[in-house]
């Protein structure tokens, strides 16, 4: 049998509220995972806040509209200066394609520089920036094909919530720029507070990308994306090269500004930092009576949780983790897997996830475990080849 954690088929989901989703049953969920609904699902005010521009009106950026110019403001207010101009799309995935474009275009050159284990997006572009990986990456700089640009996310999220070390952003930044490229932050995942500690990731390494690419949370699952960047950056295109049909529309827009004032109202950056602060501590305790668990690591509301079959060796669990997750999921307690193995357990909840939710998940994760020693083949394999550490230019 394959523990993938899938035997009892997908959830059957009627609606959600705050961190919890409701099945067909009206039993609640305690969601753990997702990382979209920000402000909680179906926020009141960003439910409202739709509705009233739905009503008003909904068109695209063809034309002007105060929601689109006050969030794009409110954007660049959250960023460092030089990043100014905002493009609005409808993904991360195409947030990234257009970063890529854009990079291409203001340096003239082809090739991208990405890292290991990364997740840029479903597009053609981004699938190839996706798991390509640089064993030596400021010697390749130094040695391969001039880059148009060096793709990162500022905590490799699908790569299985692995910090960075400190000072290796800047160390590359600055060789990317040495070598006359461009440096883009992938936030679709890390930005909008979730890290606690600043707004956006990168900020915390000290580092201002000419390009920061967001999307995920933020239209709370409305589907709304965005390119920031510098005036010279963006100078690249002509007036009309970039044309979005629902990119900026009149209601997305409505939603993102919605969302970023509840982030400031309700203050979930403070309390992504204190109730991650709390979730860490109690899923570390869980570490410590549990010998699978090879690392618990993150910062925020950002976190992983690393199964292995040895500490000592860090061999990959991924049965376990699938195993866990579905164990988890029977608790009603949502988490999902990750990194290059599936062997990291994601937990990144809506921003209003709470102390006592904390204390639910790291409970579940406590029993999912003790099953897992009890139940599973000692013998059992399933670890995926390592992914081979080449460095890729696309
Ligand atoms: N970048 C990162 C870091 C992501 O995690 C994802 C989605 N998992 C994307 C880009 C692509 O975003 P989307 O699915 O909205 O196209």
């Amino acid at each position: 049998m394959h523990y993938d954690g899938s035997e009892a088929g997908p959830l059957h989901l009627t609606r959600g509220r705050g961190a919890y989703l409701y099945d067909t049953d009206g039993a609640a969920h305690l969601d753990c995972v997702n990382n979209v609904a920000h402000v909680g699902h179906c926020h009141p005010r960003v439910v409202a806040a739709a509705t009233r521009q739905l009503e008003t009106l909904n068109t695209n950026s063809r034309y002007v509209h105060d929601n689109i110019a006050r969030l794009a403001a409110a954007l660049t207010a959250t960023l460092p200066a030089p990043l100014d101009t905002v493009f609005f799309v409808n993904s991360g995935t195409e947030a990234n394609d257009l970063a890529i474009r854009l990079a291409r275009k203001r340096t003239g050159r082809q090739q991208m520089v990405c890292v290991d284990g990364a997740y840029h997006g479903h597009s053609v572009a981004t699938l190839a920036a996706t798991s390509a990986a640089a064993a030596q990456y400021a010697e390749v700089l130094r040695a391969g094909p001039a880059p148009a640009a060096f793709l990162v996310e500022s905590v490799m999220c699908c790569g299985g919530q692995v910090q960075l070390p400190r000072g290796y952003l800047g160390r590359m930044y600055e060789q990317t720029r040495a070598a006359g490229g461009l440096a883009i932050a992938d936030e679709v995942q890390t930005g909008f507070g979730r890290s606690g500690s600043s707004f956006w990731a990168f900020e915390s390494h000290g580092v201002v990308p000419d390009i920061v690419t967001m999307g995920k949370p933020m239209g709370n699952g409305f589907p709304l994306a965005a390119v920031v960047t510098t005036g010279e950056v963006a100078d690249a295109f002509r007036s009309s090269e970039y044309f979005n049909t629902f990119g900026g529309n009149t209601v997305a827009c409505a939603v993102g500004l919605e969302v970023l004032a509840i982030l400031e109202e309700e203050r979930l950056q403070e309390s992504a930092r204190r109730v991650g602060a709390h979730t860490l501590s109690r899923l570390r305790e869980v570490g410590d009576s549990r010998g699978a668990v090879g690392d618990v690591r993150g910062r925020g509301l950002l976190l992983g949780v690393e199964l292995v079959r040895d500490r000592g060796t860090r061999e990959p669990d991924p049965e376990l983790a699938a195993f866990a997750m579905g164990r988890m999921r029977a608790e009603r307690v949502l988490v999902s897997t990750d990194g290059p193995h599936r062997n990291v357990l994601k937990i990144k909840p809506p921003m209003c996830f709470s102390d006592e939710d904390a204390d639910a998940l790291a409970s579940a994760l406590d029993s999912a475990l003790a099953a897992g020693e009890r139940e599973l083949p000692a013998g059992r394999t399933g670890v995926r080849p390592p992914v081979p550490a080449l460095l890729s230019y696309l």
